[in-house]
């Protein structure tokens, strides 16, 4: 790793570093000082005492001799051979200058540092004076000899003082470069990361410590935050509406099965692109403008009422819901759109919708025709005569006795539609009953110059049922057998018993115009009718579902169809023969 050169001049440690360094050196060198002073002085002053001592020693040793004679060439002998006096001078005592070495060596006298005079004294009395110049020489070696050791002391001092300091300065700098790396780690996340170092081993161990901890809470905490992730998946797949997570810049961030399936679109050509750019199966971009729409919306309001809409995507219809979505910070961090598959509902609501207007349509014919012949008997009855009156009062009994049956069609409906109804049953012939039906329905195939065939066999067990809703199961087919039958096509009914004696059943097979194979799983719906675009055969829609209700949640049998377009068609009901004691009357 680098050195930060930034950190290593400013750092504590670098700071703390160059503050010891910079005392360490002040405190030796002022000692120093102090030390070569001392010793400066004491040497001056042993100088000097020395220089009395010698000035003394000559004035003693010429005090008995007649200072007048001294033998120039004696003294002059002497200091040219010492080093250390730089010029002798005798005075007598009137302050005349009897013999000075100055006048010989005159270069020498120039080398004084220390002048020294004492008085020559013979019997006390006093004969002259004696002067000596010293030229220090073996002071100024001393003195260099101790400033040298003392320098080479200071320098050596110091650079182990500085060297020990760099020690200590690059040891613990690396020791902290390795507990900084380790730091980084840990703080990108890296939990787990040991360091290795021999140098501080409480600061490692407690380091891997940490670390070590750190990973061991990772690890349960991915573990947690998995668990939850896969539960939410898992919540959010299995919703059977549709949900879709954008962020805040409009990319599709997440989308559960149920949307990917609705829009008819795969996950990676979803995922990570635009909501506005999806296009529905009509080529619109159909949430471009409710987007637009729903961020126009201030928060608050969205919040209460979300931007819904419908989308055409292939045969649905899908209710979409877009709301905000916000962090635990309150924060808007985009939003949800949530899909609802309405395409039943709507089927239902356009039958309904049918339903009412030919149910309005049904009511009126008779109800007009009712009130008009009831107008005409009532006004001109008297003109008429009595076959005619009686044709008058056939036609009226026809028309109420067929509104009395689409009154009771709509009225069974919602009873039996309710679902809390239960039918009383009892033991029937089920031959019987067929052929009661054929005879009240006859003349309408009469009308159509139809023939009802019937040949019942004398064998079948009877069949617990309740006789009236039966009643009406088979007089729907037959009447449907019928109305679905151009003139002239006969209709043939069969009875019969299954072999393990279980059930018995009866079929009703017209010759008609026959079912188309796309409508054959929907006839059975409320309000569904093949005729809803033509409307070239009255009817509800509610004949069929009537019967399936009446047959297999009343009865707990079933009801099938066969069909061929233009050919004709088979409806067959089976009974069971055994069921609850309850259920009978
Ligand atoms: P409605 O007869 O009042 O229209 P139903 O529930 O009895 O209502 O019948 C539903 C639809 O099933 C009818 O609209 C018709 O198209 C079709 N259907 C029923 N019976 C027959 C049949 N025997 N032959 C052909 N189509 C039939």
């Amino acid at each position: 790793m680098a050195i930060n050169l930034k950190s290593f001049h400013f750092n504590i440690q670098t700071k703390i570093l160059l503050m010891g360094l910079f005392l360490g050196s002040a405190l030796i060198f002022v000692f120093s000082i102090l030390v070569v002073n001392d010793i400066q002085n004491k040497v001056d002053k042993v100088y000097t005492d020395f220089a009395q001592s010698i000035t003394k020693a000559i004035a003693i040793n010429i005090s008995n001799t007649d200072i007048s004679q001294i033998n120039p060439e004696y003294f002059s002998a002497f200091i040219n051979n010492n080093d250390e006096i730089s010029y002798l001078e005798f005075k007598d005592k009137d302050n005349n200058t009897l013999y000075s070495s100055k006048n010989y060596y005159p270069q020498k006298e120039q080398n004084t540092i220390l002048n020294i005079s004492s008085q020559v004294m013979d019997n006390n009395e006093l004969k002259g004076s004696v002067t000596v110049g010293l030229t220090g020489n073996g002071i100024k070696k001393i003195s260099l000899v101790t400033k040298k050791t003392l320098t080479f002391i200071f320098i050596t001092t110091w650079l182990i003082l500085t060297l020990l300091l760099l020690l200590n300065f690059l040891l613990m700098s690396k020791e902290l470069r390795k507990l900084y790396k380790g730091v980084k780690q840990i703080s990108t996340g890296k939990f787990g990361y040991m360091l290795e170092s021999e140098s501080i081993p409480e600061l490692t161990d407690a380091f891997n410590d940490m670390s070590n901890l750190l990973s061991q809470y990772e690890e349960e905490n991915i573990e947690q935050l998995t668990l939850e992730r896969n539960k939410l998946e898992a919540i959010l797949m299995s919703i059977i509406n549709g949900v879709i997570v954008c962020d805040n810049f409009d990319n599709v961030v997440l989308s559960n099965s149920a949307a990917l399936h609705m829009l008819d679109i795969e996950e990676k050509d979803f995922i990570n692109t635009k909501i506005q750019n999806f296009i529905d199966s009509h080529g619109q971009k159909c949430f471009l403008e409710k987007i637009e729409e729903f961020k126009d919306t201030p928060l608050n309001i969205i919040e209460q009422k979300p931007v819904e809409f419908n989308i055409e995507a292939g045969k649905r219809t899908i209710k979409a819901m877009i709301s905000p979505m916000f962090s635990k910070q309150q924060d808007y961090v985009g939003y949800i759109i949530v899909l609802i598959d309405i395409t039943r509902e709507t089927e239902v609501n356009k039958l309904k919708n049918t339903f009412i207007s030919n149910v309005s349509h049904e009511l009126r014919t008779p109800v007009t025709v009712l009130r008009t012949y009831t107008d005409t008997l009532c006004n001109n009855g008297d003109d008429f005569d009595e076959d005619t009156k009686k044709e008058f009062l056939k036609t009226l009994d026809k028309e109420a006795k067929r509104l009395h049956t689409m009154v009771n069609d709509i009225l069974d409906f919602s009873r039996l539609e309710s679902g809390n109804v239960c039918l009383k049953k009892e033991y029937a012939n089920i031959n019987e009953l067929i052929e009661q039906n054929i005879m009240s329905i006859k003349i309408l195939a009469d009308e159509k110059q139809m023939n009802i065939i019937f040949n019942p066999k004398d064998e079948l067990p009877l069949v617990p049922i309740n006789i009236e809703s039966m009643d009406r199961v088979i007089r729907n087919l037959l009447s449907n057998a019928i109305k679905y039958s151009n003139d002239g096509q006969d209709i043939i009914v069969k009875t019969g018993c299954s072999d393990d004696k279980q059930n018995l059943w009866f079929s009703i097979k017209d010759n008609g115009i026959g079912i188309a194979k796309e409508h054959l799983d929907k006839i059975f719906d409320r309000f569904y009718r093949v005729e809803n675009s033509t409307h070239t055969i009255k009817g509800t829609g509610l004949g069929l579902h009537l019967v399936k209700m009446t047959v297999e949640k009343h009865h707990n049998g079933k009801i099938t169809v066969e069909s061929t377009e233009n050919e004709g068609s088979t409806f067959t009901v089976y009974l069971p023969l055994i069921i609850d004691e309850n259920e009978l009357i």
